[in-house]
């Protein structure tokens, strides 16, 4: 009986046309949206999903000719906008949840206590908190703790990546600054800034990004002369900026840069890759209107 009315209410719900397409290793998936409209047309959306519009009487096999021919062009919008998608689960701040720090995997143990304070254990991110400790606060505390130690061990990096320069570079001043998929920026008045989440890196990884920073102070831009003295200065940049790469792949900063490989020459700053602030859907340029 029970059976017979859930059933009765989802056919009642008109379920969405979908379809696919081989393509590579991933068929691409869409749903059609029949309308009164006369031609077909290929929309992706920021979500990645594919909607094909199509006329009401439009034969399946025919739509799914129209995704073969432009299947190329769908993934490649795909690829697009999954650049953009959060790809980790976001953080909860339990007990035996895993957090990086200066490139190594650490549990989060949350424990009752009066301290209100996160600090390192051995292994362990190790949070005192009263009660049962809700969320919000043990994101509070385990962020205040990786604040701290990015300014020391920061501060720490910048001494020693400065005098890899033999007195060439003046003391920039250091700031931390949530940065867009950078690690870090600089300025012509001397302030270098590098983005918290460095901290989750090797500690050669951050030695990479403060040194390349500091090369800025003497050749602004990304020419033959920056990379020359990055050479000199650190010889092993490129293994550094593949282990940073790698790293910021498995903690969900994917693509980001040391700074700006193009743009902003010349002006102080860096630019890299930057999010749009807003996406919207990208339609087939090839879709008859
Ligand atoms: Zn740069």
């Amino acid at each position: 009986m029970v059976n017979d009315l859930q059933k009765g209410t989802k056919e009642t719900k008109a379920l969405p046309e979908v379809h696919e397409v081989a393509f590579g290793a991933r068929p691409i998936r869409f749903v059609v949206k029949r309308t009164a409209r006369r031609t077909l047309a290929i929309t992706v959306k920021p979500d990645t999903s594919v909607v094909v519009t199509a006329p009401r009487g439009a034969g399946v096999e025919a739509i799914k000719a129209r995704v073969r021919k432009r299947a190329m062009w769908v993934r490649r919008q795909q690829e697009y906008f999954s650049r953009f998608l959060p790809e980790l689960p976001p953080r909860r701040y339990v007990s035996g949840e895993t957090h990086r720090y200066l490139g190594r995997q650490y549990r989060l143990k949350v424990v009752d206590g009066p301290g209100e304070v996160a600090r390192l254990r051995g292994r362990f991110i190790w949070v005192e908190t009263k009660g049962n400790g809700e969320s919000g606060r043990i994101r509070r505390l385990v962020n205040t703790w990786y604040a701290l130690h990015a300014k020391e061990r920061f501060a720490r990096s910048l001494v020693e990546c400065l005098a890899r320069f033999q007195g060439r570079v003046v003391a920039p001043e250091l700031r931390l600054r949530r940065m867009p998929k950078r690690w870090g920026s600089w300025t012509r008045r001397g302030v270098i800034y590098l983005n918290p989440e460095l901290i989750l890196a090797p500690a050669t990884c951050i030695d990479y990004v403060v040194t390349h920073e500091l090369c800025h102070l003497v050749h602004g831009a990304h020419g033959q002369v920056f990379y020359g003295l990055l050479g000199r200065v650190m010889p092993d940049w490129q293994e550094r900026k593949e282990r940073l790469e790698r790293a910021g792949a498995e903690t969900g900063a994917e693509g980001w840069r040391a700074c700006g490989a193009s743009g902003a020459e010349g002006t102080g700053g860096s630019l890299s890759r930057r999010m749009p602030s807003r996406l919207s859907a990208i339609c087939d340029p090839e879709s008859a209107r």
